[in-house]
């Protein structure tokens, strides 16, 4: 299968039609057990993590000839939230598949609670992990099997009550049917805003130690917004969160930003720290995240240029 060459957004699509075909205890990772690049060498299977990551001078290229990380170092410690921005092509999303194990690395490590990823049990390490990208994959069914999707055994209680821990549980009085609505093909009788808050009940169901987020682009409506935004801050705390992020809010939050460029890591700090150096962090957020920032006025000088 080529799954290698697909962005992370894409291996959810495939992932999704893939799995339609299979029951649901056979669904959650039948794909990702199937992967053939990957090797792994006398696999344990991990327990619960605490979620400490580290990547020790990692070296990956999709092909040999161009490499993409060349000796990425990144320390995340249990419970953070880090922001992963930067220009398209920066090697944001790179990280995440690493992490996750989609592609194998040519060099270096990575370890996650000390134990370095090529040595666990996949099925078991992947349990631990939760992966939400741009535009989460929902399949044909209701929005009560669409959050139990992680956990095809929960009971009815534990769906409601996570997608209850989500904004209040508000955003279920808009669906026709609440829990037992009909997400149509692939989510398509949600909107996306929609589809974006059963990512995040599905995301508490599952209740993975670490969570690699692949914020959506798209705008949603105001009152969707904030309900994402208050189930977003329930979702990953207490949990280590890479988020590739596309949204203000979510990087003003973040403990740490990380910039990247060209697959290293130019500058990092908090919001306002790297506003005031007014280097590489100044450029990604005139481009992408100052119009969205409630003072913005069209016309207005750029910050820290
Ligand atoms: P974006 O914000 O556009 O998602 P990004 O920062 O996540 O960008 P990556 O997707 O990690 O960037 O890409 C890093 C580099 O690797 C880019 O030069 C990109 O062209 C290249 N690349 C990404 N995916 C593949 C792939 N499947 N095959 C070959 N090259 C790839």
């Amino acid at each position: 299968v080529a799954l290698f060459w697909l962005p992370l957004t894409s291996i959810a699509s495939f992932w999704s039609q893939f799995q339609q075909g299979l029951s649901a205890s056979e669904r959650v990772f039948a794909l990702i057990d199937a992967e053939p690049l990957v090797v792994q060498r006398d696999p344990e299977p991990v327990g619960r993590l605490t979620g400490r990551i580290e990547f020790r001078e990692v070296r990956f290229g999709y092909t040999p000839e161009r490499p993409v990380l060349d000796g990425f170092d990144l320390t995340i410690e249990a419970g953070e939230t880090v922001a992963l921005v930067g220009h398209t092509g920066a090697g944001k999303s790179t990280v995440g598949r690493l992490l996750v194990r989609f592609y194998e690395f040519q060099g270096g490590q990575i370890l996650v609670d000390g134990t370095d990823i090529r040595t666990v049990e996949l099925t078991s390490y992947r349990h631990q992990l939760g992966v939400v990208p741009q535009s989460p994959f929902l399949f044909s069914g209701t929005v009560a099997d669409n959050i139990r999707y992680p956990r095809p055994g929960a009971p009815e209680a534990d769906v409601r009550a996570a997608a209850e821990a989500v904004a209040g549980g508000d955003w279920l009085d808009a669906l026709p049917d609440g829990l037992d609505t009909e997400v149509g093909e692939h989510g398509s009788a949600l909107s996306m805003g929609q589809r974006q808050l059963v990512a995040l009940a599905r995301l508490l169901l599952q209740d993975p130690a670490i969570v690699i987020l692949d914020e959506a682009t798209a705008s949603v409506d105001p009152l969707t917004e904030a309900q994402i935004s208050e189930g977003l801050d329930v979702a990953l705390a207490g949990r280590t969160s890479i988020v590739i992020a596309h949204r203000l809010s979510t990087i003003e939050h973040a403990d740490r930003i990380i910039v990247m460029r060209e697959g290293g890591i130019v500058e990092e700090g908090t919001h306002e720290s790297l506003l005031r150096a007014g280097g590489a962090y100044c450029d990604v957020y005139n481009t992408y995240f100052r119009h969205q920032s409630p003072d913005y006025r069209p016309g207005s000088g750029f910050v820290g240029v």
